[in-house]
């Protein structure tokens, strides 16, 4: 078996039928990162326990235990996932000597069906950002070609997963931060539906609209993390109580009968040539497969960035808080506090620990929230995001499916957009109406630029139904024409 490529099936396998070590896969992996991650800048933290944990699945596996579904799967989780023991930093100053004492649900849920945690990945700071160049520890190189961004926020799980420093890897999504860089990196990315996966111990950005989920190889690899991370949480009181369908099990490429829907207001939407060829190709694939393509209409779509722009800068600003200097995190240096007026404490505290970006949105945000403005901006947003999910419920009622672009276009240069913030948000387009109206949607390979780099193409469905979500991205991925294609780096 060629570790490097294998499906999680492939590995639980081996592993519990001990044709390979939970240990020697872990190694694998290991040297993959050392070699690899100079260029890439993937990890951010790599963990120092993972042979011993591997080697732990190993005895548990010795002595006839039932190890989980993934047993001895290699993940890397990134880093707004708190990891008991294990550096957790958001990418910030601010939090970059946070060692949590506990695991995030997703993270507990993970380990406790096998899988060896090998660290943590890179991100924009707080997850904000489209690049990945936000981060307090550099910018993540894209694995098809080093000088173009892997998107973000989760950029080093997408570049991670693309060369295979690891087997699967876990990012979150507020406006499109799975889908962007799994479109940008070639890589399947899922936001399931809001609520589906508990939010407890993963830092918040904006608590409305986080997801977590899975970046992986395979649509099958994404629905078996799925099957494992979802599911009702005590400590997430937003987390459903819906059972957790056998996705994998389930997953079916028919396409006869399953109907098709493409948004009136995204055509003629101005993406780039190979973005609208990667599509309309996608669109053609599942139609000879017996999908049936309708048009719908979802005119608030029109809104979603400015909309989201408002929610989550106004969530950003109230959950930042927190940081202060004083309960825990990064604290300015004052020779003495006594003396020290709390406002200036504060002031230098924050000051020193956020990146720009971060404090630009705390002060969007903050503006949206305050007394006068609350109503024109922040309730504003909140009625129109109402319209927009009723539009998405109606639109439903025609189709099972929502399929269009990730992007408006494919991966742009390191440094390209970075300072011009309004085109780096407008790269949120296409994803962030399915985080306002909590839909479930993911980013399939479909396509490569005529420069070589990755295209996904987005399938979205109805609240809780990810399963004719996955089906399509199962479709799709069996007759994509980039299927095995490989980025440059590995
Ligand atoms: N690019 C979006 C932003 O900067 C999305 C981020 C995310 O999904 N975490 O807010």
């Amino acid at each position: 078996m060629d570790l490097t490529f294998a499906s999680f099936s492939e590995i639980s396998e081996a592993v519990k039928l001990k044709k390979v070590s939970a240990q020697e896969v872990a190694k694998h992996f290991q040297t993959r990162i050392t070699t690899l991650n100079p260029t890439l800048n993937a990890f951010t933290t790599v963990n120092e326990e993972a042979l011993k944990d591997a080697a732990a699945t190993d005895v548990r596996i010795a002595k006839g235990e039932d190890v989980g579904p993934l047993a001895g799967v290699p993940f890397g989780i990134k880093e707004m996932l708190c990891t008991k023991n294990l550096k957790t930093t958001a990418c910030s100053k601010i939090l970059s000597n946070f060692v949590p004492p506990y695991d995030a649900t997703v993270v507990a849920r993970l380990k406790k069906s096998g899988v060896t945690v090998m660290g943590k990945l890179n991100q924009d700071e707080f997850a904000m950002g489209s690049s990945n160049e936000t981060s307090y520890y550099g910018a993540v190189k894209n694995p098809w070609d080093v000088t173009r961004v892997p998107g973000g926020s989760s950029g080093g799980s997408a570049a991670a997963q693309s060369a295979r420093l690891v087997a699967g890897a876990i990012g979150t999504d507020t406006g499109g931060s799975i889908r962007q860089p799994a479109s940008f990196c070639g890589v399947v990315g899922v936001k399931p539906t809001y609520g589906r996966i508990s939010r407890y111990g993963i830092i918040a950005f904006a608590s409305s609209l986080d997801q977590a989920g899975p970046m992986v190889s395979s649509v099958k690899d994404a629905a078996l993390t799925l099957e494992v991370i979802s599911g009702h949480d005590p400590m997430d009181s937003t987390s459903s109580q819906k059972v957790v369908p056998a996705w994998s099990k389930n997953l079916s490429a028919d396409m006869k009968g399953l109907k098709v829907g493409v948004i009136k207001e995204y055509l003629n939407s101005g993406v780039d040539a190979d973005t609208e060829k990667t599509f309309n190709g996608a669109l053609e694939a599942l139609k000879k497969m017996g999908a049936e393509v309708v048009e719908v209409s979802v005119s608030m779509s029109e809104f979603a960035v400015p909309i989201y722009y408002l929610i989550a800068t106004s969530e950003a600003s109230s959950n930042l808080a927190r940081y202060d200097g004083i309960r825990y995190g990064y604290r300015a240096d004052f020779p003495s506090l006594s003396g020290v007026e709390l406002e200036n404490f504060y002031g230098k505290t924050r000051g020193e620990g956020f990146g720009s970006e971060v404090k630009r949105r705390i002060m969007l945000g903050t503006y949206c929230l305050s007394s006068g403005y609350y109503d024109a901006y922040y309730n504003k947003a909140g009625q129109v995001r109402r319209m927009l999910t009723e539009q998405y419920l109606a639109a439903f009622k025609s189709c099972d499916v929502i399929l269009s672009p990730v992007t408006a276009s494919p991966a742009f240069k390191v440094g390209e957009l970075i300072s011009d913030p309004l085109t780096m948000y407008l790269n949120d387009i296409f994803t962030t109406s399915t985080n306002l109206a909590g839909l479930p949607g993911m980013s399939v390979p479909f396509g490569l630029s005529s420069q070589g780099l990755p295209i996904g193409v987005q399938v979205t469905a109805n609240h809780f139904d990810e399963q004719h979500m996955l089906n399509v991205g199962f479709a799709l991925e069996s007759v994509s024409p980039v299927k095995g294609s490989k980025p440059h780096v590995i």
